[in-house]
This record gives structure tokens, C-alpha cells and sequence, in this order.
């Protein structure tokens, strides 16, 4: 089941062809995206969301995505999705790009909104293996170097899946980014989250990694239940060393890493739970 709507708020067939071949997202992965996750009707994280789409469109000097368009469209995706499927979970991607090269310098934009993967909902339930991987950049150039796109989510996430892949090549099912000097950056597709006690921390933005919509909503449920929250740079001794390591994105929710970089990891099933519960409260 997949739902698509353009960003002028019309519904298309999902099986159809839209975009041009010479536009730019599809031919040098010039554009931007977003990835919702919507339970039961109701998008979680959406102005975060939008305004992190608003921030990746200024990194790559897009025109400023038209945020009410954005929001019918997306109301649009959710109710057409509800309609055919009553509540259930929906993972809702937005991609904006620069538009045809040879157009009239519109952007493209559409909302397509889709089940979310068996694996991510079986990798929520049971926890994942992670290995350690260098991105190759000292977290020093992400100011020196703004062309390297560093904390935009682009659609250049060619990198991004080799890093799965390889990953999946060797006994894991996610992969964990460390910087050049051997700080912790974030998953290819997540944030990562570290529990000592009743603190939770997690990789600072400035390091070129993205600020992270469940992370954030997190933190914020455990704040209010009187935890300590801090975003500062982590070294991997801190993940092993933690009483639970944790990957955060929209579809995975609070993934538990039991594994990492073949290593048995201290049991943190109860924390997950407690997280789990904490991040769903920002919801009930
Ligand atoms: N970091 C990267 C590189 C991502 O691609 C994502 C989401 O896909 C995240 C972090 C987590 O972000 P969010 O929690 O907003 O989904």
C-alpha cells in the first residue's frame, strides 16, 4: 500500500511516472527529504520535521520550501491512507528538489506515504547488532567546508546505504558513524542515544550529523520524568560502557543495540522498555 500526493495537494498514482528524467534529485541527488512517521492519523514530529526539510532546502540554497503547501500535502497522504487502511503505522516521505534541468526552475515536491519495513518493525522488537564505521571527516571541516553538505538530509544517501549494506555484510544490522579522530557521529539513518543512570546523551548536531526529531521528543518526555539529558560529543568507549546504546529515527522509534562491533553489549531489554514508554507518553 503506497499513497502519493504532488505538493499542489493532488493525489497521483503511486505506480505512475512523474518525475522528468533530467530533474535534478534524480540525476545528481539534488534535493532534500524528510521521512514522518504517522500513527493512527497523526504524524508525529511534523513541525520539527518541516523545519529541518526548511533547514537542509537553505544548506543547498533550494528555494524555501512553501511550508502550508506542505502541510495539505501531507493531510492529503494521511487521509487518503486512512481511508484505505484504518489506523495503522505509515512511514511518509517528503522529497523536495531542484526541479528539471531543463524546466521552468520549478522545484519538485511530493509526499508518499508507504508501510513501514517488516525489518525496522522486527528490529524495534528485538534490538539490533551495530558495527562501527569511519565516515572519513574530522568534525572540525563541517564549518570550514559548508559545500560538504554536512547536517543537510540531502537525497545523496548513496553513502548512507553502502554503509547499511556493509553493515549487513558482516553480522549487523546497523551501522554506528565514528569521525576521523574517533568521536561518535550518528547512524546512517539514525541518532544514537546513551543511558548512564538517569542521564540520556546523544551526538551534538555540530559535528555535521542531523538533529534528530525522536531524539528530541525523547529527551523531552524524560526531562519532564526528571532525567538528565545532554548533547555532547561521545567516544566509543562511552557506547560500550553505557547501560544501553540505543539508535533513534522516526520508523525505528528507540532501537536497542545489543551488539556492537561483535561485542555483547550489558542487557538494557528494561531501560528499552522504560524509553520506549517515556518517548511514546509525547503521543498518548
Ligand atoms: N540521522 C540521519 C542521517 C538520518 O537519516 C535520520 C533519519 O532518517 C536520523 C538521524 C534520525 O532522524 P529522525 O529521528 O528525525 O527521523
Amino acid at each position: 500500500m503506497r499513497v502519493l500526493a504532488m505538493l499542489d495537494g493532488t493525489l497521483a498514482d503511486p505506480e505512475a511516472t512523474h518525475i522528468r528524467v533530467d530533474d535534478l534529485g534524480l540525476m545528481r541527488g539534488d534535493g532534500v527529504f524528510e521521512t514522518v512517521l504517522v500513527v493512527d492519523g497523526v504524524p508525529r514530529e511534523l513541525g520539527p520535521h518541516l523545519d529541518r526539510l526548511a533547514r537542509s532546502a537553505a544548506m543547498l540554497e533550494l528555494a524555501p520550501p512553501d511550508r502550508p503547501a506542505w502541510e495539505r500535502c501531507v493531510r492529503v497522504v494521511i487521509d487518503a491512507w486512512q481511508d484505505a487502511e484504518g489506523a495503522s503505522e505509515m512511514a511518509l516521505k517528503l522529497v523536495y528538489t531542484r526541479g528539471p534541468e531543463f524546466g521552468d526552475g520549478s522545484p519538485t515536491g511530493f509526499a508518499m506515504g508507504m508501510a513501514i519495513a517488516e525489518r525496522a518493525l522486527r528490529n524495534r522488537v528485538t534490538g539490533v547488532r551495530a558495527v562501527t564505521l569511519d565516515r572519513g571527516y574530522e568534525p572540525e571541516i563541517v564549518a570550514r567546508a559548508p559545500w560538504l553538505l554536512l547536517g543537510a538530509k540531502s537525497l545523496s544517501y548513496a553513502v548512507n546505504m553502502a554503509a547499511l549494506r556493509y553493515a549487513e555484510a558482516h553480522d549487523a544490522e546497523e551501522a554506528i558513524f565514528l569521525a576521523a579522530d574517533g568521536s561518535v557521529l550518528e547512524g546512517p539513518t539514525s541518532n544514537v542515544i546513551v543511558a548512564h543512570g538517569h542521564t540520556l546523551r546523544t551526538t551534538p548536531p555540530s559535528s555535521g550529523i542531523l538533529r534528530g526529531t525522536t531524539q528530541g521528543a525523547l529527551f523531552r518526555a524524560a526531562e519532564q520524568a526528571g532525567w538528565a539529558t545532554k548533547v555532547e560529543p561521545l567516544t566509543l568507549p562511552e557506547l560500550t560502557s553505557a547501560d544501553g546504546l540505543f539508535l533513534a529515527s522516526s520508523v525505528r522509534k528507540i532501537t536497542r543495540v545489543h551488539t556492537l562491533d561483535g561485542e555483547k553489549l550489558p542487557d538494557a531489554s528494561a531501560l528499552h522498555t522504560e524509553l520506549s514508554a517515556l518517548y511514546e507518553s509525547e503521543y498518548a
